[in-house]
């Protein structure tokens, strides 16, 4: 296990919140990041933001081949360093949103995971620009603030579910699967951190709806998630015929009145959304 002060030391490394720079230091953490991914070596796993290797070595050792993404370019001696002994690992500097990932991975002919301890000032950024591009993953894991993936992976009628589960849930069978300690980073963060895996799927049921119209409709409902349904979806240009439209929709879906947005399943905004832009 790579040993995180003395390679900050050697190389005079000083850690930035701005990037959100929080290191893994518990190598049992790492393994189990890395058992939850099932990572084998018919995988290429891409890592956002592998800091200084630790996790990395842990992938390499596992995957066919890593590729690792790194913005911060004081950090590449250091890494390069630290996984010299690895020849299945790219080290790409640069931002994982400017990245051409789909070309950089589209002649890999096996599973493709994504891993990261993500920074946590762009993680919805990440996840979206993940969950909704043309990268061809299998398997997302993430370490994110505890409170992201427990909206990540809430049902209906609980206080985290909202817009983000629904994003996440339409791309994927999202599953928590545990809880780390603030104490098992380098500097400590301020907030508890939580890793899901986000395990691709396409529901039978979002096959022939139109993507936008859908979206339009769960980010109106839960923009304004105390308002009813009728309330907050009634006057919007994407409701044809308005709220005397609605109410017949949703008394044929046998959805009641007075339903407000965190009632419904993802199932139930399909249906809405099918019937609404027909
Ligand atoms: N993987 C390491 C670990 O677990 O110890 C570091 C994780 S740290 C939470 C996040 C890493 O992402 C940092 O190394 C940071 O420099 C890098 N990073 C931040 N923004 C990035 C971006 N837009 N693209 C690529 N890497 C980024």
């Amino acid at each position: 296990m790579i040993n995180t002060n003395e390679v900050l030391k050697k190389y005079g490394l000083r850690l930035t919140k701005t990037l959100g720079q929080n290191f893994l230091t518990d190598i049992n953490i790492i393994r189990k990041i890395v058992d939850t991914g099932e990572v084998c070596p018919s995988d290429l796993v891409v890592e956002i933001g592998p800091g200084i290797g630790s996790m990395t070595a842990e992938l390499a050792g596992k995957a066919g081949k890593v590729i690792a993404v790194e913005i911060d370019k004081n950090l590449i001696p250091a890494l390069k360093e630290n996984l010299s002994a690895f020849s299945n690992v790219t080290i790409i500097c640069g931002d994982i949103m400017e990245t051409d990932l789909e070309s950089l991975t589209k002649d890999w002919t096996g599973p493709l995971k994504v891993v990261s301890n993500l920074p946590y000032y762009i993680t919805t950024p990440i996840i979206m620009m993940l969950l909704e591009g043309n990268v061809a993953w299998d398997t997302l894991v993430f370490m994110v603030q505890k409170e992201v993936a427990l909206r990540m992976a809430a049902k209906p009628s609980t206080k985290d579910y909202g817009a983000l589960s629904i994003a996440v849930q339409y791309y994927s069978d999202p599953k928590l699967a545990f809880t780390v300690s603030k104490n098992c980073f380098i500097p400590k963060p301020d907030v508890d951190s939580a890793v899901v895996k986000l395990k691709k799927r396409v529901l039978d049921q979002a096959q022939d709806i139109d993507k936008d119209h859908f979206f339009k409709v769960v980010r109106a409902s839960f923009g304004q998630r105390r308002k009813t349904l009728l309330n907050s979806l009634g006057n919007q240009p994407f409701v044809p015929g308005g709220k005397e439209r609605l109410r017949e929709v949703l008394s044929k879906l046998g959805i009641k009145e007075s339903i407000r947005a965190e009632e419904l399943s993802i199932y139930d905004f399909l249906n809405l959304s099918k019937e609404l832009s027909e």
